[in-house]
């Protein structure tokens, strides 16, 4: 499902290209062994591969360890490149809170080989998105709470002002190398706290005070 509900509102977006930032949370990196970048790290995953709140997230076949990484999601409103930080915000619809589902050991992997991530990142049902807060709807994005729950116990809870790279950083960097468009997303990174989810669970994704999305586990 390729279209995102705006809340509050009959509206839809039709999602383009998916941006995802790696290592944007000191503590998450650490977790993960490895270094703070020293520009923002992109990776892509196919607009395929989101799903919204209640559907199911399949386990593929090709993988043994499936994590979850809650992240704050910006929409894109207006499509341009070389965007500087400070007009970035003209450029932003919205937010939702969204999952990074990852297979670890492929990534793991793939880190080993010096191979792309696009697998281990971008498999169907591989990016859960909640609908979209509108952004005159959230008076600061960097004072927000992300929280993951598995099966009703907390496994992430972080906050977006821990972000490396913030917001409108990332929109400069992004829009530097790639068009932006109207309808694409940017996940953000996630906090410290990534861990196992496997078939039979549910995930559960909030941006606190705004929206949750929810999503069963099941293996393919
Ligand atoms: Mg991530």
């Amino acid at each position: 499902m390729r279209k995102i509900k705006i809340s509050e509102s009959t509206e839809e977006i039709v999602v383009g290209n998916i941006f995802c930032i790696g290592r944007n949370y000191a503590e998450h990196a650490k977790e993960m062994q490895s270094d703070v970048p020293v520009n923002p790290m992109i990776f892509l995953k196919p607009s395929s591969s989101i799903i919204s709140d209640g559907d199911k997230i399949i386990f593929p076949k090709i993988s043994k360890l499936l994590h979850h990484e809650v992240e704050l999601v910006v929409a894109i409103g207006k499509t341009a490149k070389h965007i500087p930080a400070n007009q970035a915000k003209n450029h932003i619809l919205g937010y939702a809170v969204g999952l990074d589902m990852t297979l670890r050991d492929l990534q793991n992997e793939a880190k080993k080989q010096g191979a792309p991530w696009t697998v281990a990142k971008g498999f169907t049902t591989s990016a859960p998105v909640s609908e979209i807060i509108l952004a005159e709807k959230i008076k600061n994005p960097h004072d927000l709470t992300i929280t993951c729950k598995v099966n009703g116990v907390i496994r992430q809870n972080g906050s977006t002002s821990e972000m490396i790279f913030k917001i409108d950083k990332l929109i400069e960097y992004i829009s530097s190398i790639f068009t932006l468009e109207a309808g694409d997303l940017i996940f953000t990174g996630t906090p410290v706290g990534v861990g196992e989810v496997k078939p039979g669970d549910i995930v559960e994704a909030e941006l606190i005070g705004y929206t949750k999305i929810s999503h069963p586990v099941i293996a393919a």
